[in-house]
């Protein structure tokens, strides 16, 4: 029997997928402390052997504790992703991680040195319980620059080009490579169950990632033909109906429509960001939620300037 789970740790969801004979995990997480509970959880919920850990893409949520999966699991561990993971993890996934160490061990230090003085980051002065934060932020921090100095990548030790079928009696896993949010993106679809784990492809909120936002809309129009009755976005609630699909796929096709016909006009990237109308997409999207509503609008500049980044690109 396949027993889908999703689970949101931290930031992303991870997926544990359990069929007649083994386990296979989606997306390994960032940090190994959730590893080590998702373990935990695993085992409570089966004896089967974890045979696989499947990356969806190389951003760090969803693959910087593969060597920690390793240590838990053992090398009957089987780690795959789409190909080019065996270069974007080795590059571009250690680039951020070394930014983050770089970052973390500059501000540490001052922050420290501030707090010995009563005063916060940018030289403020704090109250007593201003201080108490502070001093647990500071803490908070060294554990995560001591957590990240020890994480070492591991790229997948499979890899695939354009479709990867794991066969189970209790029905086949798919992995397709769905490019969009990144080059390398796996969708996981087990067409038994109908159930589509689409990554950062989808997300709670649009985010164009490292990615290209025509890429994204023509991997979700494909999915789109699937039908799938369960969604499991890369971040975010489980979907059981197609409606964030499809409201996802209408902003980047609106966005792209928009960039598309603001160039031939000619018109600046500041007067396409104005004359932006998105309709009551938004209120949709958003449910009129201010947590959403404010990533919504964070991360909308930076989607735009893809999407008509990516538009200029198809006229030249
Ligand atoms: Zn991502």
């Amino acid at each position: 029997m396949l027993q889908p789970a999703a689970m949101r740790f931290n930031d992303s969801n991870s997926v544990v997928i359990v069929t007649e004979r083994d386990v296979m995990v989606v997306d390994a997480q960032a940090d190994s402390s959730t590893v080590e509970s998702l373990y935990e959880k695993i085992l409570e919920l089966t004896d089967l052997p974890i045979s696989w850990l499947i990356n969806t893409h190389w951003h760090a949520d969803h693959s910087q504790s593969n060597a920690t999966w390793k240590r838990l699991v053992g090398d009957q561990l089987r780690i795959v992703g789409h190909e080019s993971l065996r270069t974007d993890i080795p590059t571009r996934t250690q680039a951020l991680l070394d930014e983050q160490i770089e970052r973390l061990s500059g501000v540490l230090p001052r922050a420290e040195a501030n707090l010995a003085e009563g005063k916060g980051l940018a030289g403020q002065d704090l109250d007593a319980s201003q201080r108490e934060t502070q001093k647990l932020a500071i803490e908070q921090g060294k554990a995560q620059l001591e957590e990240l100095r020890r994480v070492e990548l591991l790229v997948p030790d499979v890899t695939y080009r354009s479709v990867l079928r794991l066969e189970r009696d209790s029905g086949d896993v798919v992995l397709l490579h769905m490019p969009g949010h990144t080059a390398g993106d796996t969708v996981v679809w087990l067409p038994e169950q109908r159930v589509l784990i689409t990554g950062d492809l989808l997300d709670e909120v649009p985010f164009g990632g490292h990615g290209t936002p025509s890429a994204i809309q023509r991997s979700l129009d494909h999915l789109s033909g699937y039908f799938p009755a369960i969604v499991v976005p890369g971040h975010g609630p489980i979907q059981r109906d197609r409606e964030r699909l499809d409201l996802v796929r209408e902003l980047w096709s609106k966005l792209l429509r928009h960039c598309r016909d603001q160039q031939q006009l000619g018109r600046s990237l500041d007067q396409t960001r104005d004359a932006l109308d998105l309709g009551d997409l938004r209120a949709r999207m958003t449910g009129g939620e201010p947590v959403a509503e404010r990533n919504f609008d964070g991360f909308l500049p930076d989607n735009l300037e893809r999407a008509c980044a990516d538009m200029a690109d198809t006229l030249e």
